[in-house]
């Protein structure tokens, strides 16, 4: 679910992040179990059903590290199998789906294709492993149908650019979706979820990862990152019509989404 940063200079936050992301990423898939109780899967779940997807269409997951989303919108588009003319059930995905997955990190993309290689998937052309800043990526204007940041938008520096980049990468009637962690306002549950952060957080990450600087970055990036509302403002403003929010376990998390018109 991820690392966060302390209050650092804008240019220091990226060779920060490029730091954190390398260390953690062999333990970073048990830390997320770990740390949302195994949570964080049906979260993304649920982002995939969201986006639903569909063969033959153009999908980019930014921050897309070890393939966790990118693997979803495989499985969901691969779910729906067809007879073929020799009557033979073969999957949904054709030459045309592209799974694009864009992470700044190439520790954790190697992480993503080690288990694509895992899954029989390490030679499929539909996933296509790109190294790319989400707030200058690599990809045409209006060539996606779907977007999608797990965990990532934290992270990068400045997020009205990663939103703008969003917009401009999608086709007209693509749709964004962001699912990150975000702010509980239920009361006693903000005494238990404040209590669980502040402390039993960083000590599983020093227990885990050997790691307790990141975890604890980790929970002041998450109180610093604008609430459910600020947030839908912003993605409005970077021009995407529709903008609407989800809250999971009251606030723990929220996906946002919204359309290019
Ligand atoms: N989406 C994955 C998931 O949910 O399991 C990984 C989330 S992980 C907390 C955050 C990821 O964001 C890391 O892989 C990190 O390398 C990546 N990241 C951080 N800043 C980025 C940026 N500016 N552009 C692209 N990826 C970035």
């Amino acid at each position: 679910v991820g690392s966060g940063f302390k209050q650092v200079p804008e240019d220091e936050k990226s060779k920060l992040v490029g730091n954190v992301f390398s260390s953690v990423a062999s333990s970073y898939d048990l830390m997320n179990d770990l740390m949302s109780g195994g949570l964080h899967k049906l979260w993304k779940d649920r982002l995939v059903s969201k986006l639903h997807p569909i063969p033959g269409m153009k999908y980019l997951d930014v921050a897309g590290g070890t393939g966790d989303v990118a693997f979803r919108i495989f499985d969901s588009i691969n779910s729906v199998s067809r007879r073929t003319t020799q009557g033979a059930l073969e999957g949904n995905l054709d030459d045309e789906t592209q799974i694009n997955i864009c992470d700044i990190n190439p520790n954790m993309l190697s992480v993503g294709k080690k288990r694509a290689a895992e899954r029989g998937l390490g030679d499929n052309r539909s996933l296509v492993w790109v190294e790319g800043d989400a707030e200058a990526l690599k990809f045409g204007d209006g060539t996606m149908d779907g977007y999608t940041i797990a965990f990532g938008i934290r992270n990068v520096t400045h997020i009205e650019k990663a939103l703008s980049e969003a917009y401009r990468v999608l086709k007209p009637g693509g749709r964004f979706l962001c699912l990150e962690l975000s702010h509980v306002d239920v009361p006693i549950f903000k005494n238990l979820y404040d209590y669980y952060s502040f402390s039993v957080i960083p000590a599983v990450g020093e227990l885990v990862a050997g790691d307790r600087e990141s975890y604890q970055y980790l929970i002041e990036s998450i109180r610093k990152f604008p609430r459910q509302e600020m947030f839908a403002r912003m993605v409005a403003d970077a021009g995407f019509q529709k903008v609407e929010y989800e809250n999971l376990v009251g606030g723990v998390v929220a996906i946002h989404s919204g359309f290019k018109a």
